[in-house]
């Protein structure tokens, strides 16, 4: 073994040893470069540790998006703003830019009927404020519901709430889902207040808040809850005919026989 080979094999497990992986699979390359082409030291460290920090970067961000638990496939790509001519798609791009909300715990609502794009929509600005380094979860309301009152049942609630603070964003899906016996131990009214002011949701809802009743155990609560959550928050109503029920009719298209026709029509020319 030459001496340059030992101080190779030296490198690669001291690059173990300190984490480095993007070093170690590259500085073989770079240093080659670097005698080549007579890179000033200073350059050719400076590259490789450039390289790793966009390295341990990326890796983050896969780790936060795993967690996310966003819909798959729903982007803002996909998301044909022209069909909700209420959400603009530059008052979403701010959104998704985060800096001017998140960092003050402001919320978000999505109102309207079923089918209008709020799971897709809430779910691609999810995954655009991962991508700018924010943490978020999604979740289905009384998914999560379950989650925290079980937490309670072991006198953990607090600790439960207190976990999600890590994700600058929580976003409730479908909350006018939850049913009577999941608002009996208010889990969501203590989870809103101790996000108050502090950390973000996005609740999507398909009942505007006169038809909260359900969601939380009495009037009051309800209204308490409402309150936070309007204090500092932005507000979509989507009120549009379903994208679903319009993307099917657009598949059968215009003026062919329903769906159900039969084999006879086939034959009839
Ligand atoms: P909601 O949560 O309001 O019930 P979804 O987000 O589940 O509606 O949307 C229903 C389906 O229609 C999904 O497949 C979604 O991707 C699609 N969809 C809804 N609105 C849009 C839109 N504006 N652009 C593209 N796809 C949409
Ligand atoms: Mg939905």
């Amino acid at each position: 073994m030459t001496s340059h080979e030992i101080d190779a094999a030296r490198l690669t497990l001291a690059l173990n040893e300190l984490r480095l992986p993007a070093i170690k699979v590259l500085w073989p390359r770079f240093a080659e470069q670097a005698d080549k082409e007579g890179w000033r030291a200073a350059r050719l460290l400076s590259a490789l540790v450039e390289h790793e920090l966009a390295e341990r970067d990326r890796r983050r961000i896969e780790r936060h998006l795993a967690q996310a638990r966003l819909l798959p496939g729903k982007t803002l790509e996909t998301f044909d703003f022209a069909a909700v001519p209420m959400v603009s798609k530059a008052h979403v791009n701010a959104i998704t830019a985060g800096d001017s909300w998140i960092g003050k715990g402001d919320n978000i609502l999505l109102f309207g009927p079923p089918g209008v794009g709020k799971s897709h929509l809430s779910s691609a600005i999810g995954l655009a404020l991962v991508e700018n380094g924010y943490r978020v979860l999604f979740t289905r309301t009384t998914d999560l519901v379950q989650k925290l009152q079980q937490a309670r049942r072991d006198l953990a609630l607090e600790s439960a709430i207190a976990k999600l603070d890590k994700f600058h964003l929580l976003i409730l899906d479908d909350i006018a889902y939850v049913t009577k016996d999941q608002s009996e131990t208010s889990v969501l009214f203590e989870l809103i207040s101790a996000r108050y002011e502090r950390r973000s949701m996005l609740i999507t809802a398909n009942q505007p808040f006169g038809a909260w009743d359900t969601i939380f155990p009495d009037p009051a609560m309800t209204l308490a809850a409402v309150d936070r959550l309007v204090h500092h928050a932005t507000i979509f109503e989507m009120n549009v005919e379903s994208y679903r029920r319009k993307a099917a009719e657009r598949r059968k298209g215009p003026g062919r026989p329903p769906q159900t026709a039969s084999p006879v029509d086939m034959t009839a020319d």
